[in-house]
């Protein structure tokens, strides 16, 4: 039988890469493998590496430290135009006085490929990223998201074995990114190229990533799934980063995480301070009097599910707590409620 699952063997290897500029560590020891036609993304704040990585990937900045692998072999001192991988850049860089089928064409001219090849090529590009009708159209006459296709097609064009995105739809507005996010990863998937994505916003990471990686300081916090990263973060900042996670503090004393007002069973063994992390959707408001009492302060409305933020008495920030809008239990500012967290789906790091 065949193995269903995609080869997990790495096409890129990323082994202690560093980036110093003066007194600022860009990048930190960074090390991880990208999979084969693995639709990676690397996520984090403003000013955590992102795009340094990303610009030592494509050769155009110089490691301070460590190496890049593809297939194996050690690229790390070859210039951009030596790497089978291209970069898509964010202002897309479109030739505005050129056609769309020249502005496709002209990187397998200067690489002088047949005429017919050319042609072939463009052609077939066009096809896959649904431009066909828009040949001969000059950017200027294109939508946001036309240009963002055309500028992905001729990144394409040239077959790179890796494609690298920095910030891709950051120039699009929301509902035409939502749009593009899942094109994005149809057309990944047609053309069975590897794709390396840099973004800041972890809900297009979620979407869109097979694996992500979460940078912060220019350092590795978590690499795994999407639903691993928010299932089980390894970490407070990751776990903050990525979707809402409500935090407790107080200690672990003899298998129970207390809190003033708070005690629940836990696995962890060790006992000291520790803070308590639970994601909105795992707190369920009960009817029987032997939960955590809050008061509800607010009742924010998101379509299906209704937020209500509770104060309870071991936490300085209201609690937030997901139950959908259709709830038997009406619920007001001002009521006086219950809750249960499920032990099974709470975290506890150490402070
Ligand atoms: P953003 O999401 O804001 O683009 P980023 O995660 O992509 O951020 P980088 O652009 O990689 O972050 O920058 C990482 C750190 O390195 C920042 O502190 C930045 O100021 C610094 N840095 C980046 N390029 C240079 C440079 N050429 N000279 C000096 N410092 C730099």
């Amino acid at each position: 039988m065949t193995d269903p699952s995609p080869p997990l063997e790495p096409i890129l290897s990323i082994d202690g890469l560093s980036k110093t500029f003066g007194p600022v560590t860009a990048v930190d020891r960074v090390s991880l493998d990208i999979r084969r036609n693995e639709f990676f993304a690397l996520l984090g704040p403003s000013g955590c590496g992102k795009t340094t990585l990303l610009r030592m990937l494509a050769g155009f900045e110089a490691p301070s430290g460590g190496r890049i692998l593809l297939d194996g072999k050690d690229i790390s001192g070859l210039p951009p135009e030596r790497r089978p991988l291209n970069l898509m850049f964010q202002s897309y860089a479109l030739f505005p006085h050129m056609t769309v089928a020249k502005n496709l064409a002209y990187g397998l001219e200067m690489d002088r490929l047949p005429k017919p090849e050319i042609a072939r090529r463009v052609e077939e590009i066009m096809t896959v990223t649904d431009l066909a009708g828009f040949a001969d159209r000059k950017p200027d006459q294109l939508s946001g998201g036309q240009k963002q296709r055309v500028a992905l097609a001729r990144a394409l064009v040239k077959r790179p074995k890796v494609l690298l995105l920095d910030e891709p739809l950051g120039a699009l507005d929301k509902k035409l990114r939502e749009r593009m996010q899942l094109e994005l990863k149809r057309l990944q998937h047609d053309v069975g190229i590897t794709f390396i994505i840099v973004t800041h916003d972890q809900e297009e990471a979620l979407v869109m990533a097979d694996r992500m990686a979460i940078l912060k300081d220019g350092k590795l916090l978590q690499c795994d799934t999407p639903e691993a990263v928010y299932e089980a973060p390894t970490d407070r900042f990751v776990a903050n980063f990525i979707g809402v996670m409500n935090f407790i503090d107080g200690r672990v004393t003899s298998g129970r995480f207390e809190a003033s007002g708070l005690s629940l069973a836990v696995s962890e063994e060790v006992d000291g301070p520790a803070t308590l992390a639970v994601r909105p959707e795992n707190i369920a408001v009960t009817g029987t009097g032997d939960g955590i009492g809050g008061t509800i302060v607010d009742v924010a409305y998101h379509g299906l599910d209704r937020v209500l933020h509770v104060r309870i008495e071991a936490s300085p920030t209201p609690l937030q707590v997901r139950v959908p809008a259709q709830a038997a239990i009406p619920h007001a500012v001002g009521d006086s409620i219950q809750l249960v967290m499920r032990p099974d789906r709470v975290r506890l790091f150490r402070n």
